[in-house]
């Protein structure tokens, strides 16, 4: 379904600004079609949006919360209305199935009404009467926030620093992904309109704008959500002037099957299949390795076969019976396949997983087939790093401590999963290294706005989501007001 392409515009305070280059966004399903273009922007465009938010910043410190509620509150009704329009635009530049771009609208609006529900009541002043006098701890917004986010959720990534950042009293401004900018762009735009100019800026580009957004003085906090690699060149750059950081990076995600996981369970098999491929597995938090008891291994991945067979199914987004769309983009293939290939000429079994749906679109775009990897070594590549992609490796474990410590002995701890009977699971959760660890289900299937969400090690610094979510920023500002501000034991 070819329409016009859809051209989006940085916006500088308050202005769609004028870029003389821009770049374009092909489908995915049929890259021989421009979904719409993106504005080239220069470091003097991101230097102008930063300058822009830091003269925004103290009118928008000083304005009433209410206020600031009741404009987000606005914009999430008109993001709600524009979904039938946005909704089709995200399959369309990403690559994910209908159903999935609605989803993420829907996620998206969820946290954006949570954080203006709980706002008030989070970010005001606790005061403390205490015996010997008052205190008040007032919680004082940060200045200008860079808001740097992927392409594989580029809506409620950028939801999840937008609202909590200018709920706050932070003025921000935000980069896309290159790989996903449209519809973002689209609803950033709808935010924007809603605020005094220059509180919501964007612009758009890639590492060459992106350092100008965490080296740049007037920067107060950088709030990143991507690779850990990339996260690396980001505290380099920030380091100069000490920035706050909000970091949600990779994560390698093992689910652990306990020897008491019923393999007849269809509905949690479902559940399981759906935590390793759902978006084409391009989800920070999916479950990257799967991790089985030996004395159930043989009967589980004939059981996990027939589920994936049953409800993997690839080809055009908007084909309403696909569950599975393209990869994002050529890159993200060639380092799938690369990581496939490697464990293969190892040693290891490639099963191709589901059914191709629309054999034409498959041909034509970044299409991959998912795929179980077996025997694979605890050590090869595409057990260690993170895919990103289609495809997971299945391997057997003794007993809980080697899964354990199979499952800690990684750089990256984002979430986690554990399946069986739910007291043995705990106690195995309780000693895995994640920020999350879900039972019984996993991936997005446990999310919940209302949990602060984030990772340990290598994935990640802070938590998104909750109330955490809010507080990640404002700074504390404890106001004492003792009744005697004097040191007791000074002589007179
Ligand atoms: P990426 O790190 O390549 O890019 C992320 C963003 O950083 C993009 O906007 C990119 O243009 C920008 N960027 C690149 N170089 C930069 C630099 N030097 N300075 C500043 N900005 C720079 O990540 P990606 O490929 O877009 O996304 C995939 C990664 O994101 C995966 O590792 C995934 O696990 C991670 N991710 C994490 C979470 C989470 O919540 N923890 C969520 C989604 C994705």
């Amino acid at each position: 379904m070819a329409t016009e392409p859809v051209i989006v515009h940085a916006i500088i305070n308050g202005e769609k600004a004028n870029t003389p280059k821009q770049y374009p966004r092909e489908n995915p399903t049929n890259p021989e079609e421009i979904v719409g273009y993106g504005p080239t922007n220069t470091r003097e465009d991101a230097i102008r949006a930063i300058e822009a938010a830091a003269a925004a910043f103290p009118a928008w410190a000083a304005t009433p919360i209410d206020e600031r509620i009741a404009r987000m509150e606005r914009a999430i009704e008109k993001i709600r209305a524009a979904i039938p329009e946005l909704a089709p635009l995200l399959s369309r530049e990403h690559g994910k199935p209908l159903y999935d771009a609605q989803g993420e609208f829907f996620v998206t609006l969820a946290w954006m009404e949570y954080a203006c529900k709980t706002a008030k009541d989070v970010l005001q002043d606790k005061v403390m009467d205490t015996a010997d006098g008052k205190t008040i701890i007032a919680h004082d917004p940060l200045g200008v926030v860079s808001a740097i986010t992927p392409w594989n959720y580029p809506l409620s990534l950028s939801s999840i620093k937008i609202a909590p950042a200018l709920l706050a009293g932070n003025t921000m401004v935000l980069k896309p992904s290159p790989f996903a900018p449209l519809t973002v762009s689209k609803m950033v735009e709808i935010i924007a309109a809603e605020f005094p100019a220059g509180v919501l800026n964007m612009v758009h580009g890639d590492a060459d704008v992106g350092v100008e957004l965490t080296s740049n003085p007037l920067i107060a906090k950088i709030a990143f959500t991507g690779g850990t690699k990339t996260a690396k060149h980001i505290m380099k750059a920030a380091a100069d002037t000490i920035k706050n950081m909000t970091l949600e990076l990779g994560g390698n995600d093992a689910a652990v099957i306990l020897s008491d996981f019923d393999v007849n369970d269809d509905r949690a098999m479902r559940r399981l299949v759906i935590s390793n491929f759902l978006t084409a597995g391009q989800i920070c938090m999916i479950a990257k390795r799967v991790y089985v008891h030996r004395s159930i291994y043989d009967k589980f991945v004939e059981k996990y076969i027939e589920a994936a067979n049953k409800w993997i199914r690839v080809g055009d987004p908007f084909n309403p019976n696909v569950t599975i769309g393209p990869v994002n983009n050529p890159g993200q293939v060639k380092f799938v396949q690369g990581l496939i290939d490697d464990a293969q000429s190892r040693g290891a079994e490639v099963i191709k997983l589901g059914q191709v749906l629309d054999p034409d679109a498959f041909a034509k775009g970044y299409f991959m087939q998912p795929t179980l990897v077996l025997g694979a070594d605890y050590n090869d590549r595409i057990v260690v790093e993170e895919q990103f992609g289609p495809t997971v490796p299945v391997l057997p474990f003794d007993d809980d401590e080697q899964a354990i410590n199979l499952v800690n002995d990684s750089i990256y701890g984002l979430t986690s999963s554990v399946w069986g009977e739910e007291e043995h699971a705990i106690r195995v959760a309780r000693r895995i290294q994640a920020g999350t660890t879900m039972i019984n289900t996993a991936a997005v299937q446990g999310l919940d706005v209302r949990f602060p969400f984030g990772g340990v090690k290598q994935s990640g610094v802070g938590r998104e989501y909750g109330a955490e979510g809010l507080l990640a920023y404002v700074d504390l500002h404890v106001i004492n007001m003792p009744k005697v501000g004097e040191l007791p034991n000074i002589p007179e």
